[in-house]
């Protein structure tokens, strides 16, 4: 007999934690393995951010703060989306939590019913399909190869539109891939999104780590009427390297922000006062270490994906933006090693494993089957050495 509810059964764990799980563990056992599981930067939380945290405890800033987190905050949070999106939010439009993931968390849980449809572009971050299930929602995977350079079309988001469509996911730039629309493919969504009335998550959370030139544009900067529809969401995980102190945040409808605000003051209550007294400083202090770290990745990305493009029957776009690349691999699949047969890409993540001891992740866990997904959230050294390590068991198969 389970006690289970169906809510629970009907959600799978988080593959890219478990990966990193085991990846650890086994470096715990003392296994030379490298990693290219990451979903964090690598660099330390730059010292002004934590002198303030440090700061804050001493002058006891360790109570509970208002439920939807500090003024200070919300205005930081204002100044920032400002600078970096031009867009214009009050207090009432921002709701603070525990990381970006609990901010989407929270939306789904706002503004889905049961059997409503949210239209989630494949590859996906992992998180998306099971955060509408436990909503009561039903996904539907639009799939984007990469001959569409991972993308959704407009038409193709018309053409998944029905009568229960509640909302549609951007994330932009992607984890898994690292794409980012260009600011005339937003316009074009945006354009089927106010013709239908959905609404739009817009996932902003990789929107300063972008290269080569290109900038990240927010689809809420492009008109009113669209800016109504978003639910804009970010936070200082990925941007100050900070996924440890939990904060992220929804901007948005001021009624849609009140409901999530309601959910957030049954479940968690405020986020961690220390964290957000560090995050104000974040998003209004010194952004030099944000652009520092957006250079180093940058090398690491050319790096990475012309090695990758390298290796015979490897091939790998080149993503504006992130720290993930998605190769595609699947000229692997039907060889067999001394283990067993790669029949896809969960094979050939076991296979590199085991065998060149480099853990990667499988596109089977982000809707696309044919890829694998490695974080450049590491050392050049780890990543020469990775590369070395993943060309030499690609070429025994
Ligand atoms: N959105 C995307 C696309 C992500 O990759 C992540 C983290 O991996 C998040 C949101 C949530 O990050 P956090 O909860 O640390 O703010």
């Amino acid at each position: 007999m389970s006690f289970l509810s169906d809510r629970v059964k009907s959600v799978k764990p988080s593959i890219t934690l478990a990966i990193t799980a085991k990846a650890k563990a086994m470096k715990a056992e003392g296994i030379d393995l490298i990693g290219f599981g990451a979903g964090e930067p690598d660099f330390d939380t730059p010292d002004n951010i934590k002198k303030t945290a440090i700061d804050s405890i001493n002058a006891g800033f360790t109570k509970y703060t208002a439920v939807g987190g500090t003024d200070e905050l919300k205005n930081a949070v204002i100044h920032r989306i400002r600078e970096d999106c031009g867009i214009e939010y009050k207090q009432e439009n921002i709701l603070i939590s525990c990381g970006g993931k609990h901010s989407i968390y929270n939306l789904f849980q706002a503004v889905i019913n049961p059997g409503d449809e949210v239209i989630i572009p494949a590859p996906y971050w992992v998180s998306y399909p099971d955060m509408v299930l436990l909503a009561g929602g039903k996904p539907v995977i639009v799939g984007c190869p990469e001959s569409q350079g991972f993308k959704m079309t407009a038409g193709q988001l018309e053409s998944a539109i029905t009568d229960k469509t509640r909302l549609v996911v951007v994330n932009s730039p992607s984890n898994p891939t690292g794409a980012a629309y260009s600011e005339d493919e937003l316009r074009a969504i945006a354009e089927i999104a106010v013709k239908n009335k959905i609404l739009i998550l817009s996932d902003e959370i990789y929107n300063r780590m972008t290269y080569g030139g290109f900038k990240a544009t927010s689809i809420a900067s492009l008109g009113e009427e669209i800016k109504a529809l978003t639910m804009l969401t970010n936070g200082v995980s990925k941007t100050y390297s900070m996924p440890g102190w939990r904060i992220g945040y929804m901007a948005g409808d001021a009624e849609i922000i009140k409901a999530m605000h309601k959910i957030q003051g049954q479940s968690t209550s405020n986020p961690t006062s220390i964290s957000q007294a560090a995050s104000v400083e974040a998003l209004q202090g010194d952004q030099k270490a944000v652009t520092d770290m957006a250079v180093e990745f940058e090398k690491r990305r050319e790096y990475i994906v012309e090695r990758l493009n390298n290796i015979e029957g490897v091939r790998c776009l080149d993503p504006q933006g992130a720290f993930y690349v998605f190769p595609n691999i699947s000229a692997y699949f039907g060889k067999s090693y001394s283990g067993g047969k790669i029949e896809d890409s969960a094979d050939l993540t076991t296979y590199l494993l085991e065998e060149a001891k480099v853990a990667v992740v499988p596109g089977g866990a982000f809707g696309a089957d044919e890829h694998i997904r490695l974080s450049y959230a590491t050392s050049m050294d780890n990543i020469k050495k990775g590369l070395d390590r993943i060309e030499e068991a690609l070429k025994a198969l």
